[in-house]
């Protein structure tokens, strides 16, 4: 039977004041909900801890990719997506500066087993991952919590200082430790924050390394695919050195946004310092776009901005994207600044920070607490696994800011299948991506 996302979630008792657990989860979007799923699936007694209270809306472009899916799968979500309505994605559409546009196609058996991507509302893909989590940590002996924030998060500052539980404020205060603490808080994450700024004295922003963004959703767009087809990414004139996005998410509803670089938008003057703005004026004026808005209608509330940290490599720093772990906890997805520099998607990387937290825990061998040489080894594994293609994804975001490169490469792959092949295999295979880090590869298909 269809899950009814708009339902509330029944998530069961609450802990009482000074009930521990093997591992306390700090946040209930995708990585939180991953975390405490594959804790609980590992035979942890988890604590999950969610601010919010379910079904709750989330400011995204709602593109779901093949990472994430085979995540998606593992923790048995897969097939609750399928049964509520969602877009099927089949390709990316990029459209450059003067206008041209060309679209990449998915990687054909990836789409036919159903692996390629899909897009939907987060209010319903979030509300799946959270209610699965729910049901896997009670039945392990954890507990969920929603509407209850984290206020504290406690430490022993001995000779090796540790993380070791939080304070939470529901209906009432309570206290809970943990070997392990996950944060999981997104970019405000309290965990991150802790580590980084209070306990390292580290800067945990960089808005060269964070991006602004706002989303709408519209129905009522022409030209879209009703249950499959591309998502469309433009990076026209007026938006550069920001990227808008057209993203169909159910039969007829569109989610419509635009994101830039903190620091990039700083600089802009006139409507480009606003992103509401600058969409408004994309939506009614722009030459590419006001004909397929002409007969559209914007869903009303439902215009919100959010930020996106990046998981660009950060100069002269040792650990990369940033510190993301010490003794007694780890960050995962945006609150271990993991989002893709180019594409904007986090929530891949959200889960697989998530798979690779709880793979390093051991609730036998961490019980007086969660080691520092393994909280090292985190960060080493997670920039093993994500530095290359988010190092590269960067290289990739200031191409396409420099509208004369972006308008060749959209021409040159317009004409040229073998560019459009090479770009399919690119988003299928680890293999084909390292192509694209090499300079080489991009002069010979970029400029000449
Ligand atoms: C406009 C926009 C468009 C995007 N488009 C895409 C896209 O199309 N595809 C994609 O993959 N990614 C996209 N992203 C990125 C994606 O949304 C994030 O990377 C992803 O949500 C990260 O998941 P997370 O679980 O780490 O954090 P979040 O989803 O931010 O979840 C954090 C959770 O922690 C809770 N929380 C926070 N503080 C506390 C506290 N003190 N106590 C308890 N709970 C707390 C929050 O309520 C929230 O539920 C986009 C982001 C934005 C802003």
């Amino acid at each position: 039977m269809a899950i009814d996302w708009s339902q509330p979630i029944d998530t069961g008792a609450v802990p009482v004041d000074g009930e521990k657990f093997d591992v306390i989860v700090v946040g209930g979007g995708p990585g939180g909900s991953a975390a405490a799923a594959y804790a609980a699936m590992d035979g942890n007694k988890v604590l999950l801890i969610e601010k919010d209270v379910w079904p709750r809306d989330k400011v995204c472009g709602d593109a779901v990719g093949g990472k994430s899916l085979r995540h998606v799968k593992e923790l048995g979500v897969k097939e609750m997506i399928e049964q509520t309505p969602h877009f099927r994605v089949t390709g990316m559409l990029f459209s450059s500066s003067n206008g041209q546009n060309v679209t990449i196609s998915l990687p054909k058996e990836d789409v036919e087993r159903r692996e390629a991507g899909y897009a939907l509302p987060r209010i319903q893909f979030d509300y799946m991952m959270f209610k699965r989590a729910t049901d896997l940590v009670i039945s392990n002996g954890g507990k969920v919590v929603q509407g209850t924030k984290v206020i504290e998060v406690n430490h022993d500052s001995g000779p090796q200082q540790k993380i070791t539980g939080v304070v939470i404020e529901g209906d009432s205060v309570t206290s809970h430790a943990a070997p392990l603490v996950i944060g999981a808080g997104g970019w405000r994450c309290p965990v991150a924050q802790k580590i980084v700024n209070e306990l390292h004295g580290e800067d945990m922003r960089d808005d060269q390394h964070m991006c602004g963004a706002y989303r709408e959703y519209w129905t009522g767009v022409k030209n879209v695919g009703d249950e499959e087809g591309a998502i469309e990414l433009h990076f026209v004139d007026d938006v550069i050195p920001g990227y808008w996005w057209i993203f169909p998410v159910q039969k007829g509803v569109v989610n419509v946004g635009i994101g830039m670089v903190i620091s990039e938008q700083r600089k802009q003057k006139g409507v480009k310092k606003s992103l509401r703005k600058l969409q408004q004026h994309l939506i009614q004026e722009h030459p590419l776009f006001k004909e397929r808005f002409a007969d559209a209608t914007m869903v009303k509330g439902s215009g919100k901005g959010w930020q996106l940290p990046f998981g660009s490599p950060r100069k002269g720093q040792k650990l990369q994207p940033r510190r993301t772990a010490m003794a007694g906890a780890m960050c995962i997805g945006d609150a271990a600044s993991l989002v893709d520099p180019f594409s904007g998607e986090g929530v891949g990387n959200a889960l697989l920070s998530a798979k690779l937290a709880v793979s390093l825990f051991d609730s036998s061998k961490h019980a007086s607490g969660f080691p520092e040489d393994l909280a090292q080894e985190y960060m080493v594994k997670l920039w093993e696994a994500l530095g290359p293609e988010l190092s590269n994804s960067f290289k990739i975001q200031k191409i396409v800011k420099r509208k004369r490169l972006m308008n060749m490469f959209v021409r040159k792959a317009a004409k040229r299948p073998a560019l459009q092949d090479a770009l399919t295999d690119a988003l299928a295979s680890k293999e084909a991506q390292k192509k694209l880090h090499s300079p080489l590869w991009l002069i010979r298909n970029i400029i000449l």
